[in-house]
């Protein structure tokens, strides 16, 4: 069973996060359990529980999220490369009901993830 909404009391700052970037449509922070050097999750206002909710009208908004990606990346030197993973529901591990994506790099990565 997922969570609570808790990344929806992030984005109304009921719950502290270490905000990294934040505009009109999204907000990344720093991931409180991290993975990598560099490990953030950038996340949009509009609640959409998982990937697979995502619709047509998304599509300007997902943009937005991997041009902010691209963004943070540069900003954290990933300049070797990074990855970005989202998670789409309990088998592939999802545990927060808010579409999020994860931007990790700073360390050299396996393939395939578990
Ligand atoms: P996922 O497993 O794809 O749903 O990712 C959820 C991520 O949220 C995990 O990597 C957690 O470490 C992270 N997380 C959980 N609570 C917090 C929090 N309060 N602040 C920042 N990251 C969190």
């Amino acid at each position: 069973m997922m969570k609570d909404n808790l990344f929806q009391k992030i984005i109304d700052k009921q719950v502290p996060a270490a905000i990294v970037y934040e505009d009109d449509r999204c907000l990344a922070f720093r991931d409180i359990n991290p993975q990598a050097p560099v490990h953030v999750l950038i996340i949009p206002r509009k609640v959409i529980p998982t990937h697979d909710q995502i619709g047509e009208e998304d599509s300007d908004l997902l943009g937005h999220l991997h041009l902010t990606a691209v963004r943070l990346a540069r900003q954290f030197g990933l300049k070797d490369g990074y990855r970005l993973v989202v998670n789409c529901g309990e088998q592939a591990g999802q545990t927060v009901p808010h579409l999020h994506m994860h931007l990790l790099g700073g360390r050299g990565m396996n393939w395939p993830p578990g």
